[in-house]
């Protein structure tokens, strides 16, 4: 008997997760423990919704005046999200966190030319099936380009990586690709990451090649998930990201156990 039933959907950022370090995958996405968010996880997902509703306006309602209502919008809207409330922060805290929002994302409009972005989705959810697995994912912002090709664009709020980082960094949001590829049945023209605390953007031109790797790489993935779902073994991989693991103390890379996890360890709280 399998220790876990093999997931029948992925996302990329699950995918990310486990390549990152299988035991931390088992923990957050089968064992549901609970990964509590950061200031750092609030703020991106803070700066995200600002965004969309600044887009979500017509283009000739795209000045800073307008990105200012809509991160008041925001602001307004998190006061009582419960992850913010789960931050405990003083007010004079979430008026530091709204402050460090707005400059993000007076940044990221004034990194292009908002007038001139058309989108075809915000936000964007969007699934399809390869084989055994659903593949899902939340395209930040999906928009025509002058040639009416497809863009892709994904907000980073952290720090961009080094030149010899850009490709893993890249990696999922060819998955992306690969579902506007499905949905759409075309290719996207240009995938972008833009990663607005430095004002960096970085991007790939996809092709009918890289697509059929990004379908062999999710093919190769799942199975490799299913394998350790089967035989129960999910092993560590360190690396500087257990300086922000949520589970080191139960990491045997620190002396810990993964079984006491499942005893001492909160539950996600949609799930307990
Ligand atoms: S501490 Fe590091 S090796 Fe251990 S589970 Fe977390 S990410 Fe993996």
């Amino acid at each position: 008997m399998s220790a876990y039933a093999p997931p029948t959907t992925l996302s990329p950022s699950r995918i990310d997760s486990f390549l990152s370090c299988p035991l931390a995958f088992r923990f957050s996405s089968l064992d549901e423990l609970f990964d509590p968010p950061t200031e750092a996880t609030v703020r991106g997902t803070m700066v995200h919704q600002a965004l969309e509703h600044f887009y979500e306006r017509p283009n000739s309602e795209r000045r800073a005046e307008h990105l200012h209502s809509a991160v008041d919008q925001m602001l307004s809207e998190y006061e009582t999200n419960d992850d913010v409330l789960f931050l405990g922060l003083t007010d004079a805290k979430f008026v530091k966190l709204g402050d460090e929002c707005r400059k993000l994302a007076l940044n990221a409009i004034e990194m292009e030319d908002p007038q001139q972005v058309n989108p075809v989705g915000l936000e964007l959810r969007i699934e399809a099936t390869f084989g055994d697995v659903t593949l899902r994912g939340i395209i930040d912002r999906l928009e025509r380009d002058g040639d009416g090709r497809l863009v892709i664009t994904d907000y980073k709020t952290g720090r961009a990586p080094g030149p010899s980082f850009e490709k893993k960094a890249l990696a999922g949001v060819h998955f992306y690709a690969l579902l506007c590829q499905q949905e759409f049945e075309e290719d996207a023209s240009e995938l972008r990451l833009m990663y607005v605390k430095s004002s960096q953007t970085i991007s790939a031109r996809p092709s009918s090649k890289t697509i059929s790797f990004t379908e062999q790489r999710l093919t190769a993935v799942h199975q490799a998930i299913s394998q350790a779902c089967e035989s129960g073994k999910f092993p560590t991989r360190k690396s500087a990201l257990c300086n922000y693991c949520t589970f080191q103390q139960w990491c045997p890379e620190f002396g810990g156990d993964p079984q006491v996890a499942l005893v001492e360890a909160p539950r996600r709280p949609d799930v307990a």
